[in-house]
């Protein structure tokens, strides 16, 4: 087990560490400052060091409690402890707390070192009517660690960071079972040792934990090869109030609906996962990456619909939209970047899409399946652009989180959200959203940069994820973002778009869950609560939303 202590903590105020503050190059500001209408002026976080956070609301007799269960040392009410749970990184926390804002702190992180302490915390809590928010990573995007109390007295957060064991390692039968508290790298390196991976790679693979992969659902830059990290686990373990429910029967099982499917997703509204059973793979043999263009944008999603028809996806295919392509082009600033954009216009894709596809496996069969893509893609009038574009978004694909630091230094509004849609409704989806969020952040003088890429294929439609910058409006920032998250939110349902691809619900997404599920679905949802968590203690607010 690794102390908590030792592992890299997360900024509060952006991503990383603190000690690594980002810097945007000169030629970005001055294309930034063209595009946008924007004035570069410096708004670096406050140092929240001399902040007094809110006073514990917990009473002496629940602190007491809690310590007899988990040890002094694991209950901790400081400032900082607080502080560092206390949110996740989207785009409005970070303003928040970068403004010197620290309200919403939980009133104590508890931390359980086993599945039976984290149970008698949940019993502990109910009995002492204090609301429970389990805590991995802290990198949500949606506010799903921000509920708050609720109706109760304070709120533990249950960080399950020294939940980080491997358990079992079943290498005949592919399977792993671990604790939530793991971070990807740590179990990857670990599943190397074996020959194995698990192929989870989001973009907050640095900090995000297994546990809340399970929670939202989450989707890695792989998945379309790997399968989302629901298709990833086959059985977890929850900690509830009411006692420990076990789920999901590897390799598959018919005994009535899947009962799994209740946990992944659930988001900590039903209690705390301590245990998940991964499906893992050999590592693969070989990785290969490469670059293609398409003219246009609906050129290169019919390229991908005929692949993914043929059976002929890749494990990886990220298509950015002609805006994404541009900026990323222009942005990275490096000569091989410009080399690109003259050949690009050259061939008269100079307005058009990259796309980025990723085979991993054994040499044979990526070589088969690459040759078979390749055919089909140049018959979509793809044009292959070769392997250092795919090596170099490789060498950079954790790099966007730290960018998005340097460009909230100098007054940016920087967000993102996502969807996915059918086929048929893709373009609809994409065409409104965008539409949508223009014309909430466009001003007289300005413009907003929103740019797109298609991230998760599937045989049925894909995701959309879209990148949002634009001059901040430092009167109301957090209202400029709520208003064109909301206006995107209501244009991207109206054409088909599904609520949320891969972020999970939280508290940003919870006003519409019954649009997406229906008032049967959400009181369905409910009755699982009230069996589960009888007086509501765990995770209020989020999923459901405020009463
Ligand atoms: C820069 C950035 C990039 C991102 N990129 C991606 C991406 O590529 N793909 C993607 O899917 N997401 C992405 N996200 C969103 C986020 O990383 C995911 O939602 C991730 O799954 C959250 O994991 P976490 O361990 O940080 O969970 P947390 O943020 O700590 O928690 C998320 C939710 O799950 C609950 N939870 C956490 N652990 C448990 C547990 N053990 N039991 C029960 N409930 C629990 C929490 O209460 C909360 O509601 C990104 C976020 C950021 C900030």
């Amino acid at each position: 087990m690794t102390g908590v202590e030792e592992r890299a903590e997360l900024s509060v105020t952006g991503w990383g560490q603190a000690d690594q503050p980002p810097a945007l190059p000169n030629s970005a500001r001055k294309w930034l400052q063209r595009e946008l209408g924007w004035t570069p002026r410096t708004t670096p976080a406050e140092s929240l060091a001399s902040i007094t956070t809110a006073a514990t609301r917990l009473p002496d007799a629940s602190s007491a409690a809690l310590i007899e269960i988990v040890g002094d040392e694991h209950v901790r009410t400081d400032g900082p402890s607080r502080l560092r749970r206390g949110s996740g990184r989207s785009y409005l926390d970070l303003i928040r707390r970068r403004s010197g804002d620290v309200s919403g702190l939980p009133d104590v992180v508890v931390l359980p070192g086993s599945h039976d302490e984290v149970l008698a915390v949940l019993a502990r809590c109910a009995e002492h009517d204090l609301a429970v928010v389990p805590y991995g990573g802290g990198t949500s995007v949606v506010g799903g660690l921000a509920g708050g109390a609720g109706e109760h007295r304070a709120v533990v957060t249950v960080d399950v960071s020294r939940l980080n064991t491997i358990d079992s390692i079943d290498a005949k039968s592919l399977m792993v079972t671990a604790g939530p508290g793991l971070r990807a790298p740590e179990f990857e390196a670990r599943m190397a040792r074996y020959g194995l991976t698990l192929g989870h790679f989001p973009q907050s693979y640095e900090f995000a934990t297994l546990g809340g992969y399970a929670a939202t659902r989450s989707a890695g830059q792989a998945s379309t090869g790997y399968g989302r990290f629901d298709e990833l686990v086959a059985a977890a373990r929850l900690a509830t109030p009411v006692g420990q429910w076990r789920v999901g029967r590897p390799p598959a099982s018919a005994a009535g609906p899947d009962l799994l499917g209740l946990v992944l997703g659930s988001e900590g509204v039903f209690g705390v996962i301590t245990e998940l059973t991964l499906r893992v793979r050999p590592a693969p043999e070989t990785k290969h990456y490469e670059g293609w263009s398409f003219r246009s944008l609906p050129r290169a999603f019919e390229g991908l619909r005929q692949l993914s028809r043929a059976g002929l996806l890749p494990d990886i295919a990220r298509l950015s939209d002609p805006d994404e392509t541009r900026a990323n082009l222009t942005l990275s600033g490096s000569s091989k970047a410009g080399a690109l954009q003259a050949l690009l216009r050259a061939r008269g894709h100079g307005g058009g899409c990259l796309l980025i596809l990723g085979w991993e496996g054994d040499n044979d069969s990526v070589g088969v399946r690459r040759r078979a893509a390749t055919s089909m893609l140049r018959r979509s009038e793809g044009t292959r652009l070769g392997r250092s574009v795919g090596q170099s978004w490789l060498a950079n694909r954790y790099s966007g989180p730290y960018v998005r630091d340097a460009l909230l230094d100098v007054g940016l509004l920087v967000e993102t959200l996502e969807t996915a849609a059918s086929w048929t409704d893709l373009m609809d989806v994409y065409d409104a959203t965008r539409s949508a969020l223009i014309d909430l952040l466009s001003t007289a003088d300005k413009k907003p940069l929103v740019m797109c890429h298609l991230s998760h294929v599937y045989p049925t439609g894909a995701s959309l994820y879209f990148t949002v910058v634009a001059d901040r409006d430092d009167d109301r920032p957090l209202q400029q973002w709520l208003l064109a998250k909301r206006a995107a939110t209501d244009s991207l349902l109206s054409k088909g778009g599904v609520l949320t691809h891969h972020h999970a619900v939280g508290i940003a997404h919870a006003p519409w869950l019954a649009q997406e599920i229906g008032n049967l679905g959400v009181a369905v949802l409910h009755a699982v609560k009230d069996r589960l968590d009888p007086t509501g203690i765990c995770n209020p607010g989020v999923l459901f939303g405020s009463p």
